[in-house]
């Protein structure tokens, strides 16, 4: 099972040589803006690394809003992200499940990422797998409770999406980790990829602040439990740089190696 981080993008083998990490996670623009992204001189050497590469979308994406002047740009940069993506050779692509505006009905916010997959289908298919990720907040969210997840799934599931399962963002979200895997794959059938995250805030809190593993108010054993469950590759995206994410892999490559008891 891979392990590794999120990490900044300048140079993110060598984040990975730091942390003895096996998979990277990090941005290809900024996550805040809406700028497409741009061709990397380390192309080639992303390619060929042993490393496994995963880039995350920006935050700013949201192809699920009725709001026409967010909808169709997200469509566009994300588009643009698996172009990109699929360049260095990533294994996939992370998006939040995004939402609607309150008043605004989700059943068409479901619809609209129906669309963004029919969208991408117009022009030969997304480059690399789309992950939809589970988010924490919200009241119009298409993927913080397994509820809206199964409606979401009913709506883009014609197509090949994936998952990536945040356990800051179901506890946060109000979804107990226990079992949770099952209760997932039960809707998406898979889990391409654990954030495997510790939470700063309470369970049904709704706030998304990552802490490292050994902190939060989440028993670590359980994220160790979810991402055994899940049988994916896990990404911490816990704060600390080198050496808070380090000791996060550590603690995670130990409580997963061979010979550990099972949770
Ligand atoms: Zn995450």
């Amino acid at each position: 099972m891979r392990i590794g981080a999120h990490v900044d993008s300048a140079d993110p083998l060598s984040e990975a040589a730091a942390r003895a990490a096996e998979a990277v996670q990090f941005f290809l623009s900024d996550p805040q803006g809406w700028k497409a992204p741009q061709p990397r001189e380390d192309a080639d050497r992303l390619r060929a690394a042993e490393v496994d590469l995963y880039v995350h979308a920006p935050y700013v994406i949201n192809v699920a809003t009725l709001n026409n002047r967010i909808r169709i740009p997200s469509r566009k940069l994300l588009l643009g992200h698996a172009t990109a993506a699929a360049e260095i050779g990533a294994k996939g692509l992370i998006v939040h499940g995004g939402h609607v505006n309150a008043g605004d009905d989700l059943a068409v916010g479901f619809d609209n990422w129906r669309k963004t997959f029919a969208y991408a289908a117009e022009s030969g298919g997304f480059a690399l797998p789309v992950l939809i990720e589970n988010t924490a907040g919200g009241d119009n969210a298409c993927a913080r409770r397994l509820d809206a997840l199964a409606r979401l799934w009913d709506a883009v599931g014609e197509y090949e999406v994936g998952f990536c399962l945040d356990t800051c963002h179901a506890h946060a979200g109000g979804e107990e980790l226990l079992d949770l895997v099952d209760r997932v794959k039960a809707i998406t059938g898979r889990i391409d990829l654990v954030h495997a995250n510790n939470s700063k805030d309470a369970f049904d809190s709704g706030r998304d602040r990552h802490d490292n593993l050994g902190g939060g108010t989440i028993d670590p054993e359980l994220v160790v439990a979810v991402i055994r469950a899940a049988g994916a590759p896990a990404i911490v995206e816990t704060p600390g740089g080198v050496d808070g994410q380090g000791t996060d892999i550590a603690f995670l490559r130990d409580r997963l190696g061979a010979g550990s008891p099972a949770a």
